[in-house]
């Protein structure tokens, strides 16, 4: 007998109708001969809901609070599904991420997964019900409840795959699998058959938000191979495997873009040895996340010291450069959330050159102003101005001829 790990994602279970058949989906699997363990997300749009909610109450929630609030959406899909599948006559438990044993650090909202205890999982598997997951969450070891960042579930499932030891992972969503671009904005996207995880660990860091990106670091780590699909038809969808020796030659494998960053520039830095240092570890022990750096020419002993953050870590991040402010002293900061980043990715660019030229000069002929640029072995980065966010990605798609291929 095999063991699934099926995910349902927000929009495949906004509704009761959409319950309903998500219910049959995992009937079918389990009538099939398989045990199966659902993870579901909250209905869709639920967690955006709380947290406009949590907000008009409070501009400034405390993010333990946040995480008792939202878990609750999960709770509530997963306990609804539970009762789907009953209604089929099958025999189905929903659990919260504590109790299924999954224990996290305490970096609220943003957890990561410590270890999982499986054993409750397993017994009720061996029992022969249906387990019903409630997906994004877990349990602090001062047993607070914790989420793990937007789109967790995904690194719910994959993680319960892995220490389950499951057949199959499968991550049932709105879309048929994982495009060369986000579908919405390119139509002319196309469907990957097979990919690897690196290149799907870069293109879901970068923006596409069909895989939260911790999910594929689980599955990379643990060689949990995924297969992403759509939770309305039963076609084959994307599979993320180690390496795939049937992937098609490609340099550039897909576009992305992420809008979910600003752009912070401290002006008149010291410019001396350990001043960067010093700034960065002061954001880093408030737990924000950096990711470009750029600094500029030094004039007349101090320099600009330019960084991208995600925009969630804003207000967090204007008490720590307070802090930088009284330690070190700089003149002042700016801050712009009106930037975009779109990347290319692709292993082919590993012993392809040229691809950075192709780029630039796609966003130059468009009269789109690059603004900062970050590279590694398989992808490029340009930071622009987020009015053109779209339309660069569709150049590009075009450029690297990703819908013909
Ligand atoms: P779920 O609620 O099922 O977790 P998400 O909204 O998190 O679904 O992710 C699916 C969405 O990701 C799609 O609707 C699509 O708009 C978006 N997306 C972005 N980039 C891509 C891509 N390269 N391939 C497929 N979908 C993408
Ligand atoms: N409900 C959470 C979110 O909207 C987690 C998830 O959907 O994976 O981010
Ligand atoms: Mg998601």
């Amino acid at each position: 007998m095999s063991l699934i790990v099926q995910k349902y994602g927000g929009t495949s279970v906004a509704g009761v109708n959409r319950i309903k058949n998500v219910a049959e989906r995992i009937v079918g699997a389990k009538k099939a001969g398989n045990s199966v363990v659902a993870v579901v997300s909250a209905l869709g749009g639920k967690t955006d809901e709380l947290i406009r909610m949590a907000k008009e109450i409070n501009p400034f929630p405390s993010d333990r609070e946040m995480d008792m609030l939202m878990s609750t959406g999960e709770q509530m899909s997963s306990a609804l599904l539970a009762m789907a599948v009953h209604s089929l006559g099958y025999d189905a438990i929903s659990l919260t991420g504590g109790q299924v044993g999954i224990m996290t650090d305490d970096s609220h909202t943003k957890a990561r997964i410590v270890s999982i205890d499986p054993e409750k999982v397993s017994k009720e598997i061996e029992i022969g019900r249906i387990v019903i997951v409630a997906g994004f969450q877990g349990v602090s070891s001062s047993r607070d409840i914790t989420t793990l960042g937007r789109g967790g579930s995904d690194t719910t499932a994959v993680a319960l795959a892995a220490v389950l030891k499951a057949d199959a992972c499968e991550i049932y969503t709105d879309v048929d699998g994982v495009y060369t671009a986000d579908p919405r904005i390119v139509p002319e996207a196309r469907k990957i058959s097979v990919i690897s995880y690196e290149e799907m660990l870069e293109m879901a860091s970068l923006g596409a938000k069909v895989m939260q990106a911790r999910s594929v670091e689980f599955a990379k780590k643990y060689d949990v191979p995924i297969h992403v699909r759509s939770s309305f038809n039963n076609e084959d969808g994307t599979f993320i495997v180690k390496e795939a020796k049937e992937m098609e030659e490609a340099v550039v494998r897909g576009v992305t873009v992420a809008r979910n960053e600003a752009k912070v520039t401290l002006s008149k830095v010291p410019d001396i040895p350990g001043i960067a240092a010093k700034v960065f570890k002061n954001i880093a022990e408030s737990n924000i996340n950096i990711d470009m750096i750029i600094q500029n020419v030094s004039e007349h002993g101090t320099t600009d010291l330019t960084f991208t953050v995600v925009k969630s870590d804003l207000d967090k991040l204007l008490g720590t450069i307070e802090n930088i402010s009284k330690e070190i002293g700089i003149e002042g900061f700016k801050t712009d959330e009106d930037i975009a980043k779109v990347s290319v990715v692709g292993i082919g660019m590993k012993s392809h050159a040229g691809v950075a030229a192709i780029m630039f000069n796609a966003l130059a002929e468009t009269g789109i102003n690059i603004e900062m640029i970050s590279t590694s072995e398989i992808k490029i980065s340009c930071v622009i101005r987020e009015e053109y966010a779209e339309k660069a990605v569709r150049i590009l798609h075009e450029k690297f001829e990703l819908e013909n291929k």
